[in-house]
């Protein structure tokens, strides 16, 4: 994605509007898998405000994503906005900005960077995703197993259990129970 900004480095005030895709491999970023199913696609305006350019921009794409928590791949649709400072120099001060070289602005880091940030966090197939379950590893949200009612009556007759045993102690003792 490479803007040829010639036109608009010599007056000040001067912008123009840009339009196009970035087209990204599928990848696996912090172990989680991302798959891209169209391309970025970006638009917005670039503008000369003396010192640097602004750019002002929107990007959306649709992505294959994995569920952390029933481990279903699940489709999701992320849009975002761009705002960044462009300079030919850096500036230790000021990390919002990105250097650019000659007449011509590539955007695809700048995208890059922004499409990270907007990645979530807790990547979830749904609000009410239910998960697997933690004894069988069943997927719950596609169906019911037993372990849930098995392991609640097996915690409770494991206390009834000591109640029992605590109880024979007591009366052993001539206490009355
Ligand atoms: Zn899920
Ligand atoms: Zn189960």
């Amino acid at each position: 994605m490479i803007i040829d900004v010639s036109d608009i480095l010599k007056d000040v005030g001067a912008s123009k509007e840009f339009e196009g895709n970035l087209v990204l491999e599928d990848m696996v970023y912090q172990g989680e898998k991302i798959g891209f199913l169209t391309p970025i696609a970006v638009s917005g305006r670039l503008t000369n405000v003396g010192e640097l350019i602004m750019l002002n921009g929107r990007a959306s794409v649709k992505l294959q994503l994995q569920c952390g928590s029933c481990t279903q791949p699940f489709d999701r649709m992320l849009e975002f906005s761009l705002e960044a400072k462009l300079d030919k120099t850096d500036d230790p001060e000021d990390p919002d900005i990105f250097v650019y070289e000659g007449n011509a602005i590539d955007l695809k880091d700048i995208v890059f960077e922004f499409f990270l940030l907007e990645l979530p966090i807790r990547k979830l197939c749904s609000p009410e995703c239910r998960g697997l379950c933690p004894y069988c590893g069943c997927n719950l949200n596609l169906e019911q197993c037993e372990c849930e009612q098995n392991f609640a009556y097996r915690e409770q007759y494991e206390v009834d259990s000591r109640l029992e045993a605590l109880k024979r102690v007591l009366s052993a003792n001539g206490e009355e129970v």
